[in-house]
């Protein structure tokens, strides 16, 4: 429902979303247009004043970004005290408009319903001690979560497993900070339910569940599969309903069987014991929908210099059998990786590994542009080889040239980019 008005002489909207059970006040504030996002039980998500989008992840951090004009996107971490500065303000905004709209001074074109009161009461609510017992919360029920693809950054991240079982890559210190290791289902159950209990009415908004952490999928069959099993047992709205609101679509009566989205998870690197076409069947009849793959390029030596388990021909194979058990992929390209030196085989043989995967509209490519960090071996073993790296400009034209290989023979895959720099959660 959205609910305008005139504020101090200025546009109001109030959105209040039944079926996210969200909130967003926009109005003017402190000299400037500012909009405040709420999850349904109070805990802000985003914030945008002057030209800056501020993501508040739930460890409590946020992410401010913003373009300079003519300019590249630009972003920085908040401190802590940054963050919750910015919840302050936002507070104080929705504090006044829901004051004044108690108050009777505020007219709006429909009056607010009465899960508005009760989403405007919660963000009220949240303040600095709410803001700093959450984020003590969530850091005892997840260790740091590296990344996740693009279209998985509302997704409910489990984590199955920790760390990487490879932890190998010269450009991700993603997971260096933990062993490898898989869950126990009991473990694996406790910690979905803390998740499920965490996330409170903010479940709403997300979709499907994200396995972790980086290559869930390595773990053998015979443990993988009790702990899909408690996935979907914990979060049955992976099939079908958690008690979400029904949409009017379906007549406030059905429950959201496909819409909420199924299991999602990474495959990193390739060894040890390798899944099968009947396996992938058996993993996609548990609600695996797509699995994403690290492949980074088709070039042979430019893996091997990334120190990148696994070959061009693993990850074909791979894929081929993902597709024929009825898993969809998502293939993601390390854009600039190698520098100059190993660049136009990058190109030619990205292309050809990703022409010969039988890949469709289901399936995603994403190019994702090689951040480089002075902690990564990358880094030295960069300098070590006199690699000369690729500008940003250089990254997209690299970008360009994979992209203008690219043959599909029926529908085609989205194509799409990866900043890791964007990530929050
Ligand atoms: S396999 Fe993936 S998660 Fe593991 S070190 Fe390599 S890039 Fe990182």
């Amino acid at each position: 429902m959205l609910l305008l008005g005139q504020w101090h002489n200025y546009d109001l909207k109030i959105s209040v979303r039944e079926h996210e059970r969200s909130l967003t006040v926009s109005a003017m504030w402190e000299g400037g247009l500012f909009t405040a996002a709420y999850e349904g039980g109070g805990r802000p998500r985003t914030f945008i004043t002057q030209g800056t989008v501020y993501r508040r992840a739930l460890d409590g951090r946020m992410l401010a970004k913003w373009r300079p004009a003519g300019a590249q996107r630009q972003r920085r971490w908040l401190t802590q005290d940054e963050a919750l500065q910015m919840e302050a303000r936002a507070r104080g905004l929705v504090q006044a408009v829901y004051d004044d709209l108690q108050r009777g001074v505020l007219q709006t074109n429909v009056p607010l319903p009465p899960l508005g009161h009760t989403l405007f009461q919660r963000a009220i609510a949240w303040d600095e001690a709410r803001s700093r017992a959450d984020a003590r919360r969530y850091r005892a029920i997840y260790l740091p979560i590296g990344i996740l693809p693009p279209d998985q950054y509302s997704a409910i991240v489990l984590q199955a497993t920790l760390g990487c079982s490879f932890n190998t890559c010269t450009f991700c210190t993603f997971y260096r900070d933990r062993p490898f290791r898989i869950k126990s289902p009991e473990e694996f159950r406790s910690h979905a339910e803390a998740v499920k209990d965490f996330l409170g009415e903010g479940i709403y908004l997300r979709q499907g569940v994200f396995l972790g952490d980086a290559n869930a999928l390595v773990v053998p069959m015979r443990r993988l599969l009790p702990l899909l099993e408690v996935a979907n047992q914990v979060f049955p709205a992976a099939w079908g309903s958690i008690g979400r609101p029904a949409s009017r679509a379906d007549g406030g009566m059905a429950t959201h069987q496909s819409a909420w989205g199924g299991i999602y998870a990474f495959l990193d690197g390739f060894s040890g014991e390798k899944k099968g076409v009947n396996d992938y069947a058996k993993l996609a009849s548990l609600g695996l929908k797509r699995i994403y793959i690290g492949m980074e390029s088709g070039h042979e030596p430019l893996l091997r210099f990334l120190d990148k388990p696994g070959t061009p021909k693993d990850v074909l194979h791979t894929v081929q059998a993902m597709k024929d058990g009825g898993v969809a992929v998502g293939v993601i390209v390390l854009v600039g990786a190698g520098g100059h030196f190993y660049a136009d085989a990058h190109v030619r043989d990205t292309i050809a590994l990703i022409n010969a995967m039988p890949l469709d509209s289901h399936d995603i490519i994403y190019f994702s542009e090689l951040v480089v960090t002075d902690d990564m071996p990358y880094a030295q073993q960069a300098a070590a080889a006199n690699l000369r790296p690729l500008t940003h400009r250089e990254c997209q034209a690299q970008e360009a040239a994979i992209r203008a290989g690219l043959r599909f023979r029926g529908s085609k895959p989205r194509i799409s980019r990866y900043d890791i720099r964007e990530f929050v959660y």
